[in-house]
């Protein structure tokens, strides 16, 4: 065995980066290893891209998800990699794989395999690997597809979810966890925002900067009649971790959760922590969850027996990649799981209708509702922070030059390019509502709810 580990990783690593993860899936990565991404990602590109495609972590490097998307697309394997891939098991990092692929094509007949090599038909050839390589990929605890499944309950799990079957353009908004052990600002917080928005988001320790843990703002919340959202970073997370706190939140009265991969380590005060072999990632996560709740199952494939009842969503960042490359990663997202998106900070509406075309020929927008991350400006100085250093968010030339001119104005300046965003996204199909990233500005949740319509039962307040 230690013979057969030394020669594939002779040959493989220099021919694909091999780096021995023990759990190959090269098939469906377009023969690309995707594990010299930092971040460790298994299932496709987190949302730091650079408009240059390098990676935000090492900017020295090419997104290795982007060259992966593109050499898919161009030997037209994309929807290949729309099937959920499994997290690491651990106990087969380091170890051959090559074992299982001989195994496997004794089973199915070494002639028709080799036979399978040199067939002009793509079908039957795409079935006879399948038979081998699936089998390896996707072992029997995870069995990851490529499609789409439905949730199989029928009433809504929480308000939200009732808002937007029901049709309501909804607001949710963020309260910023607090540094200390002291609740008294987020209580206020969560008390002046309650009454204007759907939902509050409580972020897991963004930016990789410990803060006072989501679920517990969750609880806060939830005492204080707000209806939380729940964000889990798959960069703090296990899958132990993930399966238990589920469970727990529940019992808080938690019913939104958000996956989200996190920001890396190396933008959070040092000394940084590895995020190279993540344990899950978010899309990992999004299919734990869904088949916790809908299959009534443990990762591990045990039942339980009172499953838990969430409404689930994830991130996505419309900008960070080609329209085209980043839907798939999107619809990826969707058929693991997500119900809906909350998406990164948008400032071109009329950019945004490239990517909703995309997820549109994939027929996902009747399957997720989307909530557009918008942000009122509160300075010049905050607009090119957001413009230069956030991964995935562009802001056009007249805004900056707007914020820049604005002066001591600013934070009005701010709110106005806020309303008029609102205004020009409110009515586009695909889109079901906004979320309010107010950067710890909460204060101004009012104003902007109120002066954009959006809830006409507060109008004269
Ligand atoms: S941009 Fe994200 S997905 Fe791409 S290599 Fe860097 S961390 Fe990985």
């Amino acid at each position: 065995m230690r013979l057969l580990a030394n020669t594939e990783i002779l040959i493989k690593g220099p021919l694909f980066g091999c780096r021995m993860c023990g759990n190959c899936l090269l098939q469906e990565t377009a023969f690309i290893c995707p594990m010299e991404c930092p971040k460790g990602m298994r299932n496709g590109p987190c949302g730091g891209v650079t408009p240059e495609k390098h990676c935000y972590v090492d900017e020295s490097r090419q997104c290795i998800w982007y060259a992966i998307y593109k050499r898919a697309q161009k030997t037209g394997r994309e929807e290949k990699l729309l099937e959920i891939l499994p997290p690491l098991d651990w106990n087969k990092v380091g170890t051959e794989t090559w074992g299982d692929v001989v195994k496997q094509v004794r089973k199915i007949g070494t002639a028709k395999f080799f036979g399978s090599l040199v067939s002009k038909d793509v079908v039957k050839k795409d079935e006879v690997w399948d038979s081998v390589f699936k089998t390896v990929r996707q072992p029997s605890w995870w069995l990851g597809d490529s499609d789409y499944h439905p949730p199989l309950y029928s009433e809504p799990a929480s308000n939200l979810e009732r808002c937007l079957r029901n049709g309501e353009f909804v607001v949710a908004t963020e309260v910023t966890p607090p540094l200390s052990a002291d609740s008294g600002k987020l209580i206020r917080d969560i008390e002046h925002v309650k009454r204007y928005v759907k939902a509050i988001n409580f972020t897991d320790a963004s930016s990789a900067n410990p803060k006072m843990s989501a679920v517990a703002c969750c609880k806060v919340a939830a005492d204080l009649n707000a209806e939380p959202v729940y964000q889990i970073a798959a960069r703090d997370t296990t899958r132990t971790g993930l399966q238990s706190n589920v469970i727990g939140s529940g019992q808080f009265g938690i019913r939104n959760i958000l996956c989200v991969t996190g920001d890396s380590p190396n933008v959070g005060p040092p000394p940084a922590s590895d995020m190279n072999f993540v344990d899950i990632d978010s899309v990992q996560m999004l299919w734990i969850l869904r088949r916790m709740r809908d299959d009534g199952i443990y990762l591990d494939g045990r039942k339980m027996k009172h499953p838990p009842m969430f409404f689930l969503g994830a991130a996505t960042s419309p900008f960070a990649s080609d329209p085209e490359l980043q839907a798939i990663k999107d619809h990826k997202k969707v058929n693991a799981g997500a119900q809906f998106f909350q998406t990164n900070l948008v400032f071109e509406p009329d950019r945004l209708d490239l990517w909703l075309e995309q997820l549109d020929k994939r027929n996902i927008l009747e399957k997720v509702y989307i909530l557009l991350g918008l942000v009122p400006l509160k300075s010049h100085k905050a607009a090119l922070y957001l413009h230069n250093k956030v991964p995935g968010v562009y802001l056009p030339g007249n805004i900056l030059s707007r914020m820049e001119k604005a002066g001591d104005r600013a934070p009005e300046e701010g709110i106005q390019i806020a309303l008029e965003l609102i205004d020009s996204v409110k009515n586009k199909k695909g889109i079901n509502g906004i979320h309010l990233m107010t950067l710890g500005w909460e204060e101004v949740v009012g104003r902007i709810v109120t002066e954009s319509g959006l809830c006409p039962s507060l109008s004269g307040l």
